[in-house]
């Protein structure tokens, strides 16, 4: 897919704006457009994979960047004491609706488990 094809491509090209409230040189967070919970960010990695299910054994290290920056980001929300939930919708059958793959960070209120 071409970058200007894909929403999350965008928004790291400075396209459309979004809330970004951390980066590194292999991701973005940003929080998302329609919250599901006080606290609800999307973090990102900067290289286009449409999906988990796309990644490769080259994108290792992006991949742990991810859950870094979600660590951080938990704690600079003030998550990490009450806790947080980190989703990732892979495929449309599981919700995914934005082909670009992005972690979820959700909490800030309780969350039920099992999710829907
Ligand atoms: P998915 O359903 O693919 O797991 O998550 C996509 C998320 O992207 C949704 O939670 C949706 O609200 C969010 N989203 C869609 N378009 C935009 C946008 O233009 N800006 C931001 N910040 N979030 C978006
Ligand atoms: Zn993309």
């Amino acid at each position: 897919m071409a970058a200007h094809d894909c929403l999350f491509c965008r928004i790291i090209a400075g396209e459309i704006p979004a809330d970004i409230i951390y980066e590194d040189d292999a991701c973005l967070a940003f929080r998302d457009l329609n919250p599901q919970a006080p606290v609800h960010v999307l973090i990102i990695p900067r290289q286009h994979i449409a999906s988990l299910s796309e990644a490769k054994q080259t994108n290792e290290i992006a991949l742990g960047g991810l859950l870094l920056a979600a660590a951080r980001v938990a704690k600079s929300e003030k998550l990490s004491e009450a806790g947080y939930r980190t989703v990732i919708n892979t495929g449309a059958g599981a919700g995914q609706s934005v082909f670009h793959l992005h972690l979820h960070v959700i909490g800030g209120r309780t969350l039920n488990w099992p999710p829907g």
